[in-house]
């Protein structure tokens, strides 16, 4: 019996706050996965998550039976996930760290509402700048830091994977390698992680043309910015690694995924929130990897995590404990 369990949290219930293009496509996975039973949505603009709730609930009898509905933060309280998705949008090419200000009031409001309530399950966080809002919701509720996690570079790693799969013919699921780090314009590629049935790229690619290591770097790290000038938005991918990351949870997998958490000395560095492979289970957060990086990579991550501790010290009020 984990902490959160033993709190009460309801595992069949979870709540998604924020009814925009990634908490409804996220309800949406979530419905299809038949992860839990039911499924709230939170939104400060209720016709809308209203409207999003129905719009799912028709889905339903076609797909997996599950009670999806509009609800408040009273709703939340037993839930033994919450998804936070409100927060500022990006357009363009805008960077993730120019809407700090704006998400970390929102990501405040909805985590102050939630202990308000009583809530007292793991919450995941997908508001960018993500790592920031990590550190805003982990100080604001007070928890533990394995019951506070971003979705951090899961997308990132899904899109490495992705891209290496199309380069090197070999199915997604067969590699292993992560993006680490901030997820946004600092993030790492870590393609010394990468592993092919137990070879590294350079044995794998031995004697055949090398991929273009820092081409795929640059497409993975200016995805979600191709994805947003086309669409205005991304939804599909977060939200399938915000259903990633609650089944690792309501499964207790134990699973390796590179989520964002509170860092407490790995590399040197600490109080802040970025992406390493954690092992994920019914806790959270059970344990942070730390994989042998080359140096250029152990480089890259620390000035990620300097880009970081700058935006947060820059924050106003700081992320801080609820005042
Ligand atoms: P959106 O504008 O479509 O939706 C945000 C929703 O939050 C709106 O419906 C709004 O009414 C609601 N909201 C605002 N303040 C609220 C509050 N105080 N309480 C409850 N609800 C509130 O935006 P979106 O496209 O769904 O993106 C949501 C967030 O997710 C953004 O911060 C975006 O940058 C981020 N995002 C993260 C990733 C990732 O990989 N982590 C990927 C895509 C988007």
């Amino acid at each position: 019996m984990t902490s959160h369990q033993s709190l009460g949290a309801n595992l069949n219930r979870i709540a998604v706050i924020g009814a925009g293009h990634v908490g409804a496509t996220a309800a949406y996975a979530l419905m299809l996965r038949a992860l839990v039973h039911e499924i709230v949505l939170i939104d400060s603009n209720t016709a809308l998550a209203e409207a999003e709730a129905a719009d799912i609930s028709d889905a339903n009898a076609l797909a997996r039976p599950a009670r999806v509905w509009a609800g408040d933060y009273a709703d939340a309280a037993t839930a033994g996930i919450a998804v936070i998705t409100a927060g500022g949008a990006t357009q363009g090419s805008q960077d993730r760290l120019s809407v700090a200000a704006k998400s970390a009031a929102i990501v405040s409001d909805c985590v102050d509402r939630l202990i308000a309530a009583g809530f007292a399950g793991i919450i995941v966080v997908a508001a960018n700048p993500v790592d920031l809002m990590t550190l805003v919701a982990l100080r604001r509720s007070g928890f533990s830091a394995a019951q506070v996690i971003g979705t951090g570079t899961l997308l990132d790693t899904s899109r490495l994977t992705q891209t290496l799969s199309q380069t090197l013919r070999v199915a997604p699921a067969s590699i292993e390698g992560f993006v680490l780090g901030e997820h946004g314009n600092s993030e790492v590629a870590a393609f010394s992680t990468v592993r092919i049935g137990g070879q590294t790229l350079d044995q794998f690619c031995r004697g055949e043309a090398q991929p273009d290591l820092p081409a795929i770097a640059r497409e993975v790290r200016d995805a979600g910015y191709a994805i947003v000038e086309g669409k205005g938005y991304t939804s599909f991918g977060v939200a399938t690694a915000i259903v990633r990351i609650c089944e690792a949870i309501l499964r207790d997998e134990h699973a390796v995924l590179p989520v964002s958490t509170l860092l407490t000395g790995e590399y040197g560095l600490s109080d802040l929130c970025l992406s390493l492979p954690c092992i994920l289970g019914a806790g959270g957060v059970e344990r942070i990897l730390v994989p042998a990086l080359s140096p250029a990579e152990t480089a890259g991550l620390v000035a990620s995590a300097g880009i970081l501790a700058a935006a947060i010290a820059g924050m106003e009020p700081a992320p801080n404990a609820r005042v």
